[in-house]
């Protein structure tokens, strides 16, 4: 289930979940001819509804917002402040959405965090606000609910069924 305080979260911070589902789209799309939109935003609300996701994205978020009121200790204040490179612990974080999804989540997030495709990349150069762990995240889900997809194709079911 997909509680309305998450969709919230992300919506205060400019995210809405058809954009991350147009990342999804053009991740699968690739693979399967007969994918559709709602099919992409289907498997972003159930990623969504696992609470190990929900608490990966509100820690990450709130994060990104104490870091904007400058309440963060140093030197992670100034980490955050210029959104150091070699930090990490916010993709660290966000692969705690991408596992729940095994290989094939772990790899469409490395692609990701690559190419930042859509909101990502404008995420990653947007001036206003600190947007550390956000980018991520929103990776961490097209990724986890790309490999969703993937796993449930019923072309890709060769053993066992
Ligand atoms: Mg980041």
């Amino acid at each position: 289930m997909l509680p309305e305080w998450v969709v919230e979260t992300l919506r205060k911070r400019g995210i809405e979940l058809s954009m991350i589902g147009d990342i999804v789209y053009k991740l699968q799309k690739p693979y399967n001819a007969d994918l559709k939109m709602e099919d992409c935003m289907e498997s972003v609300k159930i990623v969504l509804g696992k609470r190990e996701v929900q608490y990966v994205l509100c820690t990450g978020i709130a994060l990104d917002e104490l870091a904007e009121k400058k309440l963060l200790p140093q030197p992670l204040q100034s980490i955050m402040d210029c959104d150091e490179s070699l930090y990490g612990v916010d993709e660290t974080l966000a692969l705690g959405i991408t596992n729940v999804y095994g290989m094939i989540g772990l790899t469409s997030f490395g692609y990701l965090d690559k190419v930042k495709p859509g909101i990502i990349g404008e995420l990653n150069n947007r001036k206003n606000g600190i947007h550390v762990f956000l980018d991520d995240l929103v990776a961490g889900l097209a990724a986890a609910a790309s490999a969703r997809i993937a796993h449930n194709d019923p072309k890709a079911k060769v053993y066992g069924e």
